[in-house]
């Protein structure tokens, strides 16, 4: 068995600049087969013919709305017709929103919460048996420094209870799938020089927030794709339930 007779699914990666993108690029170097399912399909399906020209692997780019069952089983049949079983799933698509806690309202709690936490749950309720009945697999969460610190820079309350939900729900997963051959880990990510980060690293305020990282500098999406790739390999089975800081030690 060997993770080249895979798919790895990575939500949210056709953000050019983005974590998903990077990790796309990762897996595929590693030799999984990749598949992006982002709300943007022309975005999906251009990082899908840039990896598989990049990296030499069969690699899909697929329309999917991870808040919507209906759009998420469709994008799913597409991908068993046309690719090889699923070993992996990134859950990276995400949205932020860094609303004070005392003008939030419930619409846009409920709309981070929708792709953040119902999203994920969507597309891992319906990877999931799969993976069970085949014996492999290897689920990674996008959580966020966030969930940890409680806010700061860049995202709000509502940012920081989806991010901080998903690892519940990663490590009570990872107790029942851990049987069954599946682990699931999670990535808290500090200040990554992505869209989502948009106007934070320019101008002064560069300054006063790198002064706020040990290690001096924002991250950089490989240093996030990495980590994700390690927990992905076939001999990172002993490794579950576990939550890794990617942050420059902004978390201390
Ligand atoms: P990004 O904005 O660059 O990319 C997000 C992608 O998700 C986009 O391609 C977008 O189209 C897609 N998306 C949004 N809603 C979707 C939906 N409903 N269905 C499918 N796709 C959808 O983001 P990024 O900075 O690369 O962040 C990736 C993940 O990492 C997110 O979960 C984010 O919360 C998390 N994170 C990012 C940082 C950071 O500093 N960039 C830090 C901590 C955590």
């Amino acid at each position: 068995m060997s993770v080249t007779d895979k798919t790895a699914i990575v939500t949210g990666a056709a953000s050019r600049r983005g974590i998903g993108r990077a990790t796309a690029h990762a897996l595929a170097a590693a030799g999984w087969n990749i598949a992006v399912l982002d709300l943007d399909e022309t975005g999906a399906k251009a990082a899908a013919e840039e990896i598989a020209a990049a990296h030499g692997v069969p690699a899909l780019g697929l329309a999917c709305d991870v808040t919507d069952e209906t759009s998420v089983t469709a994008a799913l049949d597409t991908l068993t017709a046309n690719a090889r079983p699923v070993g992996a799933l990134v859950n990276n698509a995400g949205i932020t929103s860094p609303t004070p806690f005392l003008e939030v309202d419930g619409a846009e709690w409920d709309r981070i919460f929708a792709v953040n936490v119902r999203g994920a749950y969507n597309i891992t309720r319906a990877v999931a048996p799969g993976m069970a009945e085949r014996g492999f697999g290897r689920i990674v969460f996008l959580s966020s420094v966030s969930a940890e610190r409680g806010g700061g820079v860049f995202g709000g309350v509502a940012y920081s209870a989806a991010k901080a939900a998903q690892l519940g729900f990663a490590r009570a997963l990872a107790r029942e799938l851990g049987p069954r051959g599946v682990t699931v880990n999670s990535v808290a990510p500090g200040l990554i020089d992505t869209d989502i980060t948009g106007g934070l690293l320019e101008g002064e305020r560069k300054a006063a927030l790198l002064a706020g990282i040990p290690v001096g500098r924002n991250g950089r999406t490989a240093d996030v794709a990495d980590l994700i790739t390690y927990l992905c390999r076939e001999e990172s089975g002993y490794i579950t339930g576990a939550t890794y800081d990617v942050n420059g030690g902004s978390h201390i």
